[in-house]
């Protein structure tokens, strides 16, 4: 039997583990400076939270969820997005009773069962921010600009920012009538799943992948065209506040999140490089899903970014993923004394903080030299019987085979 990493599912190789730990430690770097705190929550939950918190016409719950019984009969699913598991998180350990607001950071790995290809995977890591506890539209800016900034760091320039409303409980309903009215011709031509959303939710179908659907949907009655007054000014009042900081926006109309909860600011980053799987970062506000987890009734908003796309356009753009990590001296030597002196020496220079490396398969001086080559050694230096006694080493410049004489106690700084 041959044994493979299941569909949809990558290792992440050491050749690459390094471009991972790269974007994570910036990641918790930004969070920490904008003040959001980590949060872990368990790679399975009840399966109800995400029915309840994602909302059970949307894509995620209706076909894309790792849903099983365990052996004590709970219905569990792994985590499809970070959200829901933060909210209830927050609900559980009664920090809705604290100081508001809470803002958390969170880098998870989420599972749906979608269709495989470039850029979508069953099992696909996210960072994400939330913010629980008000209804100022500084909170969605402040989202917003974490987002911007973080890609921006990460050296990302072909990308939009792609912002609307998708309005409240008060102006909703208006639009979704227009929007039935508008599709009822249709209805017959819509797959099955948008055929079982309009009734429930109308607004899901403008978000169906299928092409077929996405033309009929052209043409449909906006939402941005039915806000009521509320959700007028406080669009108005996000985009001033972008602008004070000098972030450059379309305002988007088609966008439709996947979560039913959103309220007012929905938004996506998306990039033409990645082909139809554009969308990096998404995110919006929720006003209405930590009542509907079962806490108070308190405001949210934040988003989810997708590491596996942010890599491949940080790839794409050439970024050096905080540079090298190859060893910065590479220790041979010939003769027993000189094998336990490399092996102090490689321990002082680790201990000092260099990457230091010598052979332990013990090859012969040929051999080794051939190895510090291979592992792209920016320097070398042979130890002998010479050098033993009298601690002056020959440090080589493996760029241009330049050799220096250094004392063992000068290397460290050589280095
Ligand atoms: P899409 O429209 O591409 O399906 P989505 O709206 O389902 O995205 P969200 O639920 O908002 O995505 O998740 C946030 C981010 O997570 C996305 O912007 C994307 O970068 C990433 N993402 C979502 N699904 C996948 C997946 N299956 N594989 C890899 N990354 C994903
Ligand atoms: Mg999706």
């Amino acid at each position: 039997m041959e044994i493979i990493a299941p569909k949809g599912t990558k290792d992440v190789l050491s050749n690459n583990a390094y471009k991972w730990q790269y974007i994570e430690s910036e990641w918790a770097k930004i969070c920490s400076e904008y003040g959001f705190k980590e949060l872990r929550t368990p790679v399975f939950e009840a399966t109800e939270l995400f029915s309840r918190g994602v909302g059970d016409t949307t894509d995620i719950v209706q076909k894309e969820m790792y849903t099983f019984n365990d052996l004590g009969g709970r219905s569990i699913t792994l985590k499809p997005e970070g959200t829901s598991p933060a909210v209830r998180a927050f609900i559980e350990s009664n920090q809705y009773a604290q100081t508001q607001p809470t803002k958390y950071y969170y880098n998870t790995p989420c599972f749906r069962y979608e269709k495989p290809q470039e850029g979508r995977l069953r099992e696909f890591h996210q960072f994400g921010i939330e913010n629980f506890g008000t209804h100022s539209m500084l909170a969605d800016a402040e989202v917003i600009t974490l987002g911007y900034d973080f890609l921006n760091r990460m050296g990302i320039r072909d990308i939009e920012l792609h912002i609307s409303s998708v309005g409240c409980r008060k102006c909703r309903p208006l639009h979704r009538t227009a929007l039935q009215d508008f599709l009822r011709p249709k209805l017959d031509c819509l797959c099955d799943t948008c055929k079982s959303r309009f009734d429930k939710n109308p607004m899901r179908i403008l978000d169906c992948k299928s092409k077929e659907d996405q033309a009929l949907v052209k043409g449909a009655p906006m939402m941005l065209d039915f806000l009521c007054d509320d959700c007028r000014n406080d669009f108005e009042q996000l985009k001033k506040h972008l602008d004070a900081v000098g972030i450059k926006y379309v305002v988007d109309p088609t966008i439709v999140r996947g979560l039913d909860y959103y309220t007012k600011t929905a938004f996506e980053f998306i990039t033409t490089l990645l082909g139809a799987q554009g969308t990096v970062c998404g995110g919006g506000r929720y006003d209405h899903l930590i009542e509907e987890i079962g806490g108070p009734d308190m405001p949210g908003v934040g988003f989810g970014l997708g590491k596996e796309r942010l890599i491949s356009l940080m790839e794409k753009s050439g970024h050096d993923f905080g540079g090298d990590t190859d060893p910065q001296i590479f220790i041979a030597w010939i003769g027993d004394d000189a094998r336990e002196y490399s092996f102090t020496l490689l321990h002082e220079l680790r201990t000092a903080g260099i990457r230091a490396e010598m052979d332990t398969r013990e090859r012969n001086l040929k051999g080794q030299m051939k190895y510090a080559n291979k592992l792209r050694a920016a320097y070398t230096v042979v130890i002998g019987d010479d050098e033993v006694a009298t601690g002056e080493l020959t440090l080589k410049n493996m760029s241009n085979s330049e050799q220096t004489k250094v004392r063992r106690e000068e290397l460290t700084d050589a280095i």
